[in-house]
């Protein structure tokens, strides 16, 4: 039986990872910075995961988690993952994501150089890029988020070099009905949710013209383990190829608000439910984002298989169930 270390395991990405270990035969240790809430998304895998403290900007808690686990694979999909955070606070941004990284590196070289890493790297590392993105596009990131995730991409690279297996999965944005809230998707689901149950609340959303390539974050936690299986180690873009813009989302999270009404919903544009609130906009927007995943799909066999329309309404029907419980 293969062991696992997943860092991040209570997030989105972490919780999915988690289960589909699971349903693939692996022993699964996360590590977790305190206990998660028994409202968290382990709750249906608690007895089956073991969850380590630890924390990536503490090298011994890494060290003993490590030696713990002794773990064949490492996924590393803990961070500060808010790109907007990232000018608030980008030193830590950069003790999480680069240092954490290189702390787990060295703890990997240091006691057991034949585990292979995951880093979960980002698209963020491209910058604004007109067309699809691939394995080959050069990399000018626009915000502290984007040059930590590029920082900790290379240092996997440079890693490889000392062969340790290390690769990084260049994911666009991948969301879920347990993405955090703070990312546009979740909010206006959670704002949709309101709404079907009579808030009339406007929702303040920052560019509603950015674009974004967002495939469902269940189809691409699978892609990371076939990364790991490879006979040599090598970086992936995973994307769905499409982009929609934020007022696109809005839009269709209105469509299933209709439908789940039987054709009648109080809002009917945009201009009724969402107003600008210029504090939202950001320095060094990323305008659109795509992946060109034609890499993964030839040399993985990847390919996400839950379409827009049908992530909007996961998303949707997730929140209203939330309000209701
Ligand atoms: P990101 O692409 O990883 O930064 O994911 P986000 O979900 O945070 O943002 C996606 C896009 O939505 C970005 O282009 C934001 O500028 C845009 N956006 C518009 N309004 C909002 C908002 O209120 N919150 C967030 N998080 N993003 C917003």
């Amino acid at each position: 039986m293969k062991a696992a270390l997943v860092t991040g395991i209570s997030g989105q990405d972490g919780s999915y990872l988690a289960e589909h270990l699971l349903g693939l035969g692996y022993q699964v240790y996360g590590l977790v910075r305190r206990a998660p809430g028994s409202t968290s998304w382990l709750a249906p895998i608690a007895d089956r995961i073991e969850l380590l403290h630890g924390d990536l900007r503490d090298a011994s808690s890494l060290d003993t988690a490590f030696r713990t686990a002794w773990p064949d694979e490492v996924y590393n999909l803990a961070g500060q993952t808010s790109v907007p955070s990232s000018w608030e606070v980008p030193g830590e941004t950069f003790d999480v994501n680069v240092g954490g990284l290189a702390r787990l590196l060295e703890v990997v070289e240091r006691r057991r150089p034949d585990t292979r890493v995951y880093q979960a790297s980002s698209s963020e590392i491209f910058g604004n890029v007109d067309g699809l993105c691939n394995e080959m596009t050069p990399l000018h990131p626009t915000s502290p988020y984007g040059i930590s995730k590029l920082a900790a991409h290379r240092l996997c690279e440079v890693y490889r070099g000392r062969g340790v297996y290390a690769v990084s999965g260049i994911l666009f944005n991948h969301e879920s009905p347990r993405r955090c809230p703070e990312m546009v998707t979740r909010k206006i689901t959670r704002a949709a949710a309101a709404w079907a149950r009579g808030d009339r609340t406007k929702l303040k959303l920052g560019n509603l013209e950015a674009r974004r390539d967002w495939g469902f974050a269940g189809d691409y936690v699978k892609a990371m383990q076939v990364m790991l299986q490879r006979p040599a180690p090598k970086d992936y873009v995973l994307g769905t190829g499409e982009s929609h813009s934020v007022a696109d989302f809005v839009a269709q999270a209105l469509v299933e608000l209709r439908a789940l009404n039987g054709g009648g919903f109080a809002f009917s544009t945009l201009e009724e439910c969402v107003e600008i609130d210029p504090r939202l906009l950001r320095t060094g927007e990323i305008r659109d984002s795509r992946a060109d995943a034609a890499m993964a799909r030839r040399e993985l066999g990847w390919k996400p298989d839950v379409e827009f329309p049908d992530m909007v309404r996961m998303m949707v029907r997730a929140d209203l169930e939330a309000f209701s419980r």
